[in-house]
């Protein structure tokens, strides 16, 4: 342990002198001040804020090594090179290396700052005895939320981490994650066993980034167009493979700009060599799936869309984060339809029983999210505990407030036209038959002699497709393998008038003939 004011004077000229960096970024200072106190921490910090140098800073002031507990070789190697291009003694054990023995024995030595392992290698009885045979400075857990079930990305093995550090005591733990909500903060802090004193929380917002979230009608046409506004690079996420191959084609078919694809069903070389080729392009588009872009250092990435929607409010804030990390204006684009939903709520079904309830709030809150009439960055901040402002002036919402339409008994008539039809036609088939329209097959099936039957007219009608989005959106009508519709969720409470619905009212057709006189 070291006294804190004289600390924090070396600690600055650390900084300056290794890491070449002139001055903390937000909360960089009270996290290394913490860690060289001794004091074990946990350190929730947006992507992109230089969580790793709270950690590698401390390891080359304090006497004895740091071992940093990280789940991807992937993302070790990348430390591992930036950390020694900065002559940090840093040194990896995991499977993809061949220099353990040197490794082992530089730690004997006590000649590491850092000690990278995955948490597999750290759980193991022997890891521990190795452990034992130098002086520590500090337990980095990196990505610390895989420790919680209740994460989004929960990693057995990291529940054993807390024998292993419990094993050496006095040595403090600094915890650090991306995204967490509150209930997984509180999850990491009891599973490390880090004081709930020990939270240090940096500013979420990105108000460089512009939100824009809408339905997906021709999905090459929105995407075309906001590549031909946005000059610089892009990501562009998509949901398969399949996907990914398309949208690269038509999109470089379409704009004239460099397209590259990248998903897990490229050769290893052929990623590493897209990914190299983006990060030094100044207007590549990437098509990719969400494989793409942890741990990649691309300050100008100046868009960022999802063709589909994320899996949680955490992943649409860490996929569209980064976007503009230089601090320059940069947008994101999220493209969704009522598909989307219902495959994801098909997924969260085929999970583990336990997994479920978790994964399907947190797919409502990304649907809360979507249909939001208000601003959208303040949803997101309030997601993260803090308390913004009602309004940011840098989203859709705030730019262009949507008009709010109260819907709740045109849903009544979908949702009892769904029910009456005995719960298997598909969304056209039902607006035949609310409308009226005089067609053979709703005739030849009785369906015109229902009681919905031509119930909804006029501007009404208009209304069904939006509505019905959202109705699947939350889960109240939910397709089945062949399209059709059926009942879900808080369908009865709408039935039954115990709870409502509001939509925004979907964009104005006037943006698209705008466009078309353009061109
Ligand atoms: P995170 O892990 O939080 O996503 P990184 O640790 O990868 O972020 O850091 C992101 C980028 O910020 C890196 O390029 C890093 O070199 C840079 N960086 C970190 N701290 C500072 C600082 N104090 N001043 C300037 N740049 C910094
Ligand atoms: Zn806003």
């Amino acid at each position: 342990m070291l006294q804190s004011s004289a600390n924090l004077e070396r600690a600055r000229t650390t900084l300056r002198e290794v890491f070449g960096f002139e001055s903390f970024r937000m909360v960089q200072e009270q996290v290394v001040g913490r860690v060289l106190g001794g004091q074990s921490t946990l350190a929730v910090m947006p992507t992109g804020a230089g969580k790793s140098l709270t950690y590698q800073l401390p390891a080359v002031m304090l006497e004895g090594t740091c071992v940093v507990i990280s789940p991807l070789i992937a993302l070790m190697h990348d430390q591992l090179r930036s950390a020694r291009a900065n002559g940090i003694r840093a040194a990896t054990l995991t499977s993809a290396d061949a220099d353990w023995r040197e490794t082992q024995d530089a730690f004997r030595a006590g000649a590491l700052d850092l000690l990278y392992v995955a948490p597999e290698r750290a759980s193991q009885p022997q890891f521990r005895d190795f452990l034992s045979a130098a002086p520590l400075a500090l337990f980095a857990v990196d990505e610390a939320h895989c420790v919680s079930e209740w994460g989004h990305d929960f990693r057995p093995d990291y529940r054993q981490l807390r024998p292993l550090m419990d094993a050496f005591g006095d040595v403090p733990r600094l915890a650090l994650t991306a995204t967490a909500d509150l209930r997984t903060r509180g999850d990491i802090l009891g599973q490390l066993g880090i004081p709930d004193d020990g939270l240090v929380i940096s500013g979420f917002d990105r108000p460089n980034i512009r939100y824009t979230i809408r339905p997906r009608d021709n999905l090459s046409r929105q995407l075309e167009r906001l590549v031909d506004e946005q000059p610089g690079p892009g990501i562009v996420y998509a949901g398969t493979r399949k996907k990914v191959e398309d949208l690269a084609t038509s999109l470089a078919r379409s704009t004239g700009r460099p397209v590259l694809p990248y998903h897990a069903g490229l050769p290893a070389e052929q990623r590493a060599a897209n990914q190299a080729e983006f990060v030094a392009s100044e207007d590549m588009v990437m098509v990719a799936t969400i494989a793409f872009g942890m741990g990649i250092d691309k300050p100008d990435v100046r868009f960022v869309a999802h063709a589909g929607v994320p899996k949680s409010i955490e992943a649409y804030y860490q996929e569209t984060g980064r976007a503009g990390r230089d601090g320059d204006p940069a947008e994101a684009v999220m493209l969704w339809s009522a598909g989307d939903f219902a495959t994801a709520r098909m997924r969260i079904g085929e999970l583990d029983e336990a997994r479920q309830m978790g994964e399907r709030q947190r797919l409502d809150g990304l649907a809360a999210l979507v249909e939001a009439a208000t601003c959208r960055r303040a949803i997101l901040l309030r997601h993260f505990g803090e308390t913004p402002s009602e309004s940011c002036g840098n989203c859709d919402n705030c730019l262009n407030p949507p008009q709010v339409l109260e819907v709740t008994e045109l849903a009544q008539k979908l949702l009892s036209a769904c029910y009456r039809t005995g719960q298997s036609f598909g969304f056209g088939h039902l607006q035949k038959v609310l409308t009226g329209a005089s067609d053979a097959r709703v005739i030849e099936r009785g369906h015109d002699r229902l009681s919905v039957y031509g119930i909804v007219e006029g501007e009404e009608a208009a209304l069904l497709q939006p509505v019905s989005r959202a109705l699947q959106a939350r889960g109240c009508l939910v397709p089945n393998e062949h399209g059709g519709l059926a009942l879900g969720g808080e369908a009865r409470a709408l039935l039954k008038g115990e709870a409502g619905l509001s939509i925004t009212k979907p964009p104005a057709r006037s943006e698209r003939r705008q466009r078309r006189s353009r061109n």
